[in-house]
This record gives C-alpha cells, structure tokens and sequence, in this order.
C-alpha cells in the first residue's frame, strides 16, 4: 500500500514526530543503503533539530560495500554520526545501544557525576515507509509487534521495547513522506521498491536502473542475463530499452508475433535488483548529492 501524502498528512506526521521527540533522548534515522540521499525525508534535519541523530543505513546487505563506506564518511563530514545495518538478518544491530550512547556521552557524564545511575536511553525510529523500520523494531524487541501501517495519523498505545540494559526504543515509529520535487530521487525510490513503480512508468524505472547498472555495474548485469558486448554508458532511453529487448530475448519474454514484452522484462530485472539477485548494488553517490 502507497500513502499519498496530501499537506494534511505531512502536518499531522511533523506533528506526531514533533511529540514523540518529547518522550525521548535520541534519533535513529533509517534511510536506505542503496539510495541514502533519495531515501532522505526533505524535513528530517529540520524536524528532528532538537535531538542528537544516528544516521542508520540500514539493507546495507543490498548495498555495495565500498558505497556504504563512501556514504557513511559524507555523513560524517556533515557532522552526523552514522552506522550501517542490515534490520533483516540482524548485523550491526547489536552496537546501536554503544552508538547512541557515544552520542550521548556528555549528557551521561553529568548524570554520572551528580551521582545519578544513568537510565537508559531512549530511541524513536524515524524514517520513509519502505525502509524497514518495523524490521528494526521488531528485530530489537524479538519478537513482532510493529504494525506496518505506514499510515501517519494512525496511531495506538506507545510502548518502550527494552533492549539490553541500556537501550529502549518506542515501538512506533515516526513515518515521514519521501521526496516528491526530485525526478531522478522518484527513480530511484521506485527502482528500490520505496514507492509503487505504477506511480512511473514500469519501462521507465528499469530504463533508468539500466542506466546505473551499465554504467557501475557492467559484469554483474552481462553475467546475470548472459549479455555480450554491453556498453560502458548509456547514452540515451533508445540504447537502455535496447539492453532491455536484449535482457527480454535472453529471458524469454515474448509475447505474440515475437516481439519483446517490455513490462514483463522490466519486472523481472526490478525483481531482480530488490532481492539481491543482480549483486550487491547502490544507486547513487555522495558525489551525485552535490550536484
Ligand atoms: P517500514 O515501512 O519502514 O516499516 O519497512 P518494513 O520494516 O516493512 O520493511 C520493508 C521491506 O524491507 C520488508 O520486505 C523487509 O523485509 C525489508 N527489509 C527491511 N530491512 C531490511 C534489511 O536490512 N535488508 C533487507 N534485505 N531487507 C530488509
């Protein structure tokens, strides 16, 4: 299910952020490995100023390895503390308790020093639908409680799910909307599967995947689809949709009179960048962010 995020719904999502913010010490942002900047919520540096913030790169078993590093480093030359995760299978999960507290080690200090037991911190996740935030809460609290409503205005009863002694995190998470202004963020969030591809052209996500995949990713798509003389860039649609009619001749999808079914050719090489088939892949660069 897509939310259509109408300004109401934006209002009231701020709003609900802004009052969970009350209840809690610091802010894990979950953003998504493979498109960190395109999984960004415009607001979420304004709407999360008053807390310190973990910048979580979570599905990073997706992602390529090298890309995360890069990435993890432009967070931190924005002055934000960041970490790399995989909510699924559960790596990295285990140091979010010593992160937080790094962030918050003054404020511990003087707790200590006042001769107070330091209580344990308190977390909300926020983030876009899609990024797995219900993932990371339920794979914190062990079990599955998080309701994957994705729907800002519905909310229950909060809980805190303790995590080891030092951690605690509220079970709802604050859902903010993706970004709408941004063509290429729009690609790029629908290539991931953050939003329905029916919002865009199914043809036209894959000739965009397409293009990145060519141009970073060469090998693994020509020994995935059995491709020969692939080029190193794609210079225009005409050529991606030609790598496209190549992947759907390899793979059989025809349809009467011999032609080449493009919608179910461009499923199939979606499915198989969202489920890892394809390799370990980021769509965007630091680099790109600063254009
Ligand atoms: P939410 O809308 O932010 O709560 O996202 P969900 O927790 O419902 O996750 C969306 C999809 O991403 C689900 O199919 C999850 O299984 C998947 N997912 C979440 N975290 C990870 C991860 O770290 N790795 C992989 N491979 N998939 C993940």
């Amino acid at each position: 299910m897509t939310i259509q995020w109408f300004p109401g719904h934006m209002t009231r999502a701020k709003r609900q952020i802004e009052e969970k913010l009350k209840l809690i010490d610091v802010v894990f942002e979950l953003l998504d490995a493979r498109i960190p900047q395109s999984s960004r919520n415009p607001m979420v540096d304004e709407i999360t100023s008053t807390k310190p913030r973990l910048v979580l790169l979570n599905k990073a078993d997706l992602a390529d390895a090298d890309q995360t590093a890069e990435w993890s480093r432009y967070f931190r030359s924005q002055g934000l503390a960041t970490h790399a995760i995989d909510a699924n299978a559960g790596s990295g999960v285990k140091e979010l308790a010593s992160k937080a507290k790094e962030l918050l080690q003054e404020k511990i200090q003087k707790q200590i020093d006042k001769g107070m037991k330091p209580r344990p911190i308190r977390a909300l996740i926020v983030g876009i639908p899609n990024v797995g935030k219900s993932t990371l809460i339920n794979r914190l609290a062990g079990r599955n409680i998080a309701v994957t409503g994705d729907r800002p205005g519905v909310t229950k009863g909060q809980q805190w799910i303790r995590f080891g002694g030092e951690l605690e995190l509220l079970d709802t998470p604050g859902i903010l909307w993706p970004k709408f202004d941004d063509p290429v963020a729009g690609f790029r969030l629908a290539a991931t599967g953050a939003i329905k591809e029916d919002v865009l052209h199914l043809d036209e996500v894959a000739c965009f995947v397409l293009k990145v995949l060519v141009e970073n990713y060469g090998s693994a798509l020509s020994e995935r689809y059995g491709l020969e003389g692939l080029p190193s860039e794609l210079p225009d649609m005409q050529a991606a949709i030609q790598v496209l009619e190549s992947i759907g001749k390899r793979r059989g999808c025809i349809v009467s009179g011999g032609h080449v079914d493009y919608e179910k050719a461009a499923t199939l090489l979606l499915r198989d960048l969202r489920s890892g088939k394809l390799g370990r892949m980021t769509l965007e660069s630091p680099e790109e962010t600063n254009k």
